[in-house]
């Protein structure tokens, strides 16, 4: 894989709604041959970005370029070489799944053959069936081919998964990753970190407009500086004083090898690389009732802790 060859560049993206400012100056490279994930919350500007690189919304500031090309002055050379997976709800409903690869391929001058990628989306049983008989990761699946008819080097997916189940989800998965085998850049946009994790080379975490973090998933973890999390519940937290809740907090800073702690609600989650010596000093601490430790449980730090780590918030919150 080519991997240094930069294929898009966002730069200085500024997306404004009214007196709303979408996005807020995003800036990356993407390059040739890598999943690069947008992950963010609901809201983040994730679709906002791709559209501004797609040429689909016009900037209010910066520039994007794919391929060497200007979205906004060179929009027509922008969309020889990307494809756009499109909401399957504004699929043609009525039209069998070969008829609208079909119409899809006439658009183009030079379509790839259509058979070949319904194959390559396992819908060739599905061909001659009508679009609205589809389940929902077909018709997903049926977006993606139709994306890839004019044969085109970058690919977006905007969330790809949203809303399907975990079966359709690690099919979809597998069809992206033979993408990229395939030399195919491709962009995606997703709320699941565990979808980033699993495909995406890079991660770009996006929240509230603005890039957060920019980096391979083991590397955003590995920022962490702890591999391991210890999270328990205190229950009736919020409603305690503040003077508990800070004293609280400092014991649980003295714990030993913590080197950070977060508190969601009545969530805590102690951050350590030395997990063992974490645990025990814990427990010993709490131990004669002065804290009781509810639903306590050990897990490997995510990218979700990061988003959290940055942002204060969490990535599926709504
Ligand atoms: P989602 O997962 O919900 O699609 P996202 O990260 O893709 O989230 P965007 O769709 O880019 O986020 O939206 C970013 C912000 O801009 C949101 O607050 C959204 O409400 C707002 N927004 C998006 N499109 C418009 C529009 N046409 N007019 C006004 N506000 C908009």
């Amino acid at each position: 894989m080519e991997s240094s060859q930069i294929v898009i560049e966002a730069d200085g993206l500024v997306k404004t709604y009214g007196a709303f400012q979408a996005v807020k100056g995003v800036h990356f490279q993407v390059y040739q041959g890598e999943v690069f994930g947008l992950l963010g919350p609901n809201g983040a500007g994730k679709t906002t970005t791709m559209e501004m690189i797609e040429g689909l919304r016009k900037p209010d500031g910066g520039h994007a370029r794919v391929a060497g090309y200007d979205t906004q002055k060179d929009l027509v050379k922008v969309k020889e070489v990307i494809g756009v997976q499109l909401q399957s709800t504004s699929l043609f409903e009525l039209l069998t799944v070969k008829e609208i690869m079909e119409m899809y391929a006439s658009f183009y001058p030079n379509p790839l053959p259509v058979d070949p990628i319904l194959e390559d989306m396992t819908l060739t049983d599905k061909r001659n069936g009508r679009v609205k008989h589809l389940s929902g990761g077909q018709k997903q699946r049926l977006a993606i081919g139709l994306a890839l008819v004019n044969d085109p080097k970058v690919i977006f997916l905007d969330e790809p998964t949203t809303g399907l189940d975990p079966t359709a989800r690690r099919t979809l998965w597998d069809i992206i990753l033979k993408l990229k085998e395939r030399g195919k850049t491709i962009v995606l946009s997703t709320h699941y970190m565990e979808e980033a994790h699993v495909l995406c080379d890079r991660i770009c975490l996006m929240d509230q407009g603005q890039v957060v973090a920019l980096d391979t998933p083991r590397n955003l973890v590995l920022s962490l500086q702890s591999d391991s999390a210890i999270e328990f519940r205190v229950g009736g937290l919020d409603e305690r004083p503040e003077e508990y809740k800070e004293n609280l907090l400092r014991e649980l800073h003295e714990v030993r090898e913590v080197k950070r702690v977060d508190v969601r609600r009545d969530v805590i989650v102690l951050y350590t690389d030395k997990l063992q010596t974490s645990l025990t000093d814990l427990i010993e601490k709490s131990s004669g009732g002065k804290l009781e430790l509810a639903d306590l449980q050990t897990r490997t730090a995510t990218l979700e802790d990061v988003f959290i780590s940055m942002t204060g918030r969490s990535l599926n919150e709504e």
